[in-house]
């Protein structure tokens, strides 16, 4: 055997085992050997290459013309497309390696990376060429994943406004997302990622909190969370939440640090926004909740206001804390009802400030639900309406005496008429003279005169019942409604009052007496004979001699 021969036969071998496709061409460009892998690359077969075609046959034509040009401008030498495209730069012992485009012989384009050597003899002339490809595809489709999923997650940190970055502390090298750039404002191409670029950005009143979060969570090998500011050039401020950990050796060495920034400036403005929101409340609504038993826990400051208490003093006590002994309990009996019943309750309430003082809300009271739609407690909106209430008040009220005056009695006595028919109750009444009054003023003058009616209205006021309505008729009359009593009742009422006044040492005149005149409703009338009828009685008491109890009963007069 020739050594020639063994190594053809050895590169034969080579030939049909190497990872790469391998050509050898004629200096013309004939194919004269076509490895195995060029037959996978290429799907061409050894066969119909070798003699017969040149490897511009596999090559992209498209691809040809733009290297064909590239490669005359730079060599400046005029070339066509076609072999002499892939082999001119080794013709001029230049290095010859470059990214080409097979088309395999089923049409698909398959990326390579091509390097053609010029094979001399000892003369140095060119004997052929030798081209070794290698496949690029799978290079390509990593690297196309790569990008994907770095694009993938840029969108996502872009959506989310949420950035990311990495400190390499023992090369000190810091690397950050695009999302970061966007959110300090930094131009990517211009500025290197840096610690100092980073500290640049943060709001200058806010450095010292943010580089001691950064240091404590080192030290204390914690994961760190902070919202801080970032200053932007134009004077604008943003607020960012930042979260990073570090890793350790074991040693106990900090190698690297990771974390995120997020960009919270829109739900910073919308918390801000809220948050105002909730302190106008605090300020202007009168406005409070309690858990199920009715025990504070909130209450605005409007309602400390007009209750005189602190917030401190409210939170955690029962809401009974401001009742007001004047409420009905029934009122109390309904609202609890309505709101045991998830309803809305709206009413007005007369309540008790710190300092005894009174106020009146008309009070919204709604029932609270958690997450999942359980009952957790109460919460009351009220408007004061003590102003409105005052005005009421002075509306009924005699204002010498402080009783009722005749409007609110009329008032009093049609309801009382309409609820003694509707449940056939008894109802009575009471009219009271001051004897021989108008001799005060003669003798001691007006405001003696008006100190005794004031002593008289204050001696009815304590013989009085709770369910009994008293005002002054006027003048120097009184009147009683007395709901629930018949004429014998009312009658025991009068004389006791009478007995009262008689006894009672008046500051100037010292003795007064008054004379009575007591009616009980009849079905068949109205107000006005029902008053008529007292009116008669106690003419007749004062004809009778005065300081005495008459009673009209059906259509008699008796004492
Ligand atoms: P009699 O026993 O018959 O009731 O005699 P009288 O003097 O009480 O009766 P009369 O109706 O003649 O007099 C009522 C007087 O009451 C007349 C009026 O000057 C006086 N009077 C009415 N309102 C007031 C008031 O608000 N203040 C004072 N000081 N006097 C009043
Ligand atoms: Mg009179
Ligand atoms: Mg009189």
């Amino acid at each position: 055997m020739k050594v020639s021969e063994v190594d053809d036969s050895l590169l034969a071998i080579i030939l049909q085992n190497i990872p790469f496709s391998v050509t050898t061409t004629t200096p013309e460009g004939i194919i004269t050997k076509f490895s195995r892998e060029a037959e996978n690359l290429t799907g061409y077969k050894a066969s119909e290459m070798i003699g017969k075609q040149t490897p511009a046959i596999f090559h992209y034509a498209p691809e040809i013309a733009e290297r064909t040009f590239q490669f005359s401008n730079e060599l400046g030498i005029s070339i066509e497309p076609g072999f002499d495209t892939f082999t001119i730069r080794s013709q001029h012992n230049l290095p010859n390696e470059f990214e080409w485009t097979y088309v395999r012989k089923d049409g698909k384009h398959v990326p390579v990376s091509l390097s053609v050597s010029a094979l001399r003899d000892n003369e140095g002339s060119i004997t052929g060429y030798v081209g070794i490809a290698k496949d690029l595809s799978k290079i390509k489709e990593d690297q196309q994943k790569l990008i994907r999923s770095k694009q993938l997650l840029d969108e996502a940190q872009h959506l989310s406004a949420i950035g990311s970055w990495g400190l390499d502390i023992v090369e000190n090298r810091l690397e950050w997302s695009d999302e970061i750039f966007r959110i300090f404002e930094i131009d990517q191409s211009q500025f290197e990622p840096s610690y100092e670029g980073f500290l640049n950005a943060i709001h200058p009143e806010d450095v010292e909190m943010v580089q001691k979060a950064f240091s404590d969570s080192v030290a204390n090998k914690t994961q760190y969370i902070i919202t801080h500011r970032l200053l932007m050039m134009d004077g604008r401020v943003k607020y960012v939440t930042e979260r990073g950990k570090t890793t350790y050796h074991e040693d106990g060495t900090a190698l690297f640090s990771q974390g995120t920034v997020q960009d919270v400036t829109e739900s910073k403005r919308v918390e801000k926004q809220l948050n105002d929101y909730v302190s106008l409340i605090d300020e202007s609504v009168i406005t409070s909740s309690t858990d199920l038993k009715g025990n504070i826990t909130y209450a605005s400051n409007a309602f400390c206001r007009i209750s005189k208490y602190e917030k401190s003093e409210l939170i955690g006590k029962n809401h009974r804390i401001i009742r007001h002994p004047d409420m009905p309990a029934e009122t109390y009996k309904e609202l609890w009802n309505t709101l045991t019943h998830n309803q809305t309750w709206q009413g007005e309430i007369k309540n008790k400030a710190k300092d005894g003082s009174i106020y009146w809300v008309y009070a919204v009271i709604s029932p609270d639900f958690d997450d999942n739609g359980s009952k957790r407690g109460y919460t009351a909106i009220r408007q004061n309406i003590t102003s409105k209430k005052r005005a009421e008040e002075l509306a009924i009220t005699d204002r010498l005496t402080g009783l009722y005056n005749r409007l609110k009695l009329d008032e009093v006595l049609e309801y009382e008429i309409i609820k003694s028919k509707r449940y056939s109750t008894a109802l009575s009444l009471i009219i009271i003279d001051i004897d021989h009054f108008k001799s005060v003023n003669d003798t001691y003058g007006h405001q003696v005169g008006d100190m005794v009616l004031k002593e008289v209205a204050n001696t009815l006021l304590s013989c009085k019942r709770e369910s009994d309505t008293i005002g002054r008729w006027g003048g120097e009359e009184f009147l009683i409604v007395l709901p629930n009593t018949n004429l014998a009742g009312a009658m025991i009422t009068a004389e006791k009052i009478r007995t009262a006044i008689e006894n009672y040492s008046f500051s100037v005149v010292e003795k007064k007496t008054a004379s009575f005149g007591v009616s009980e409703f009849l079905v068949e009338e109205n107000e006005d004979s029902f008053i008529e009828r007292a009116d008669q009685a106690l003419y007749r008491a004062k004809s009778g001699g005065r300081n005495q109890v008459v009673g009209w009963f059906r259509c008699s007069l008796f004492t």
